[in-house]
């Protein structure tokens, strides 16, 4: 409905229109402030976690896990934290989906925790979604790790155009990590196109070499906090498309 006058007076009263757009911002920042309020209730991490070592440049890992402020501006905000919490409630149906198409799908142990790991004393960590235990023959040698992302049909069509190792290495890095340290020689990896609800499902056999390498990252990067030392910039610009979506970008090249 348009603006209309309502103007019985002095003044002008907005129609159904703009009170609406007025209503719909009040409801969100209030959703909004009620999630960052929960989310600064969580105790943070002091750990560096297994599932974002596929991230290129590790400077940037350093500033995270050292809860180094991000530029002015890119705090996370009620927007992130949506998609996360849809991502979360996403997953939930995937799981019950596979479990009623007959797969084992073990997701928590049985005091109610996350699957998970710990190495180099706790400094790197990783919970996983899940684990296949056996399930119809698909061709899949079970056990099989298992890793869900709710993604964007853009996202999603790429993964099924590319493959993971190519269109989403952050992921691939993440579940070989994982395979590693759980010592489990397959993934299946879940992608559900939020869009559609449409399901991709990719079998990633693990890849000692990668492994290896992103072990010896996590490492260097430990050793960098624990000296107090920044570790290398990913690039000698800061015009590199990854320095220009990086939120700690002011931080790092102007400081
Ligand atoms: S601005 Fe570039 S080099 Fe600096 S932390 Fe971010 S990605 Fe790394």
């Amino acid at each position: 409905m348009d603006v209309v006058n309502l103007n019985h007076g002095s003044g002008f009263v907005y129609g159904i229109g703009a009170r609406e757009m007025s209503v719909a911002q009040r409801v969100n920042t209030l959703i909004d402030a009620a999630l960052l309020t929960a989310r600064r209730e969580q105790p943070e991490r002091d750990y560096l976690g297994a599932s974002r070592l596929g991230e290129p440049c590790c400077r940037r890992l350093a500033y995270e896990i050292t809860h180094t402020p991000p530029d002015y501006g890119h705090d996370l905000d009620g927007a992130m934290l949506r998609v996360f919490e849809a991502g979360h409630r996403f997953e939930a149906l995937s799981i019950e989906w596979l479990r009623a198409a007959g797969f084992d799908l073990r997701t928590q142990r049985r005091d109610g925790s996350q699957f998970g790991f710990a190495a180099a004393g706790g400094r790197l960590r990783g919970h996983i979604d899940g684990v296949i235990l056996a399930g119809p023959d698909i061709g899949v040698p079970w056990p099989a790790l298992w890793e869900h992302k709710a993604l964007n049909a853009r996202s999603w069509n790429d993964i099924l155009k590319r493959g993971l190792r190519i269109a989403k290495p952050l992921y691939f890095a993440q579940v070989q990590i994982y395979m590693a340290y759980m010592e489990i020689g397959v993934t299946l990896f879940s992608a559900l196109n939020k869009d559609s609800q449409a399901l991709h499902h990719e079998l990633v056999s693990f890849d000692p070499a990668e492994a290896q390498s992103l072990s010896d990252k996590a490492v260097d990067i430990l050793r960098a906090v624990e000296t107090c030392e920044l570790p290398p910039r990913i690039a000698a610009a800061s015009d590199f498309y990854l320095c220009r979506l990086c939120p700690f970008a002011r931080r790092c090249w102007e400081q």
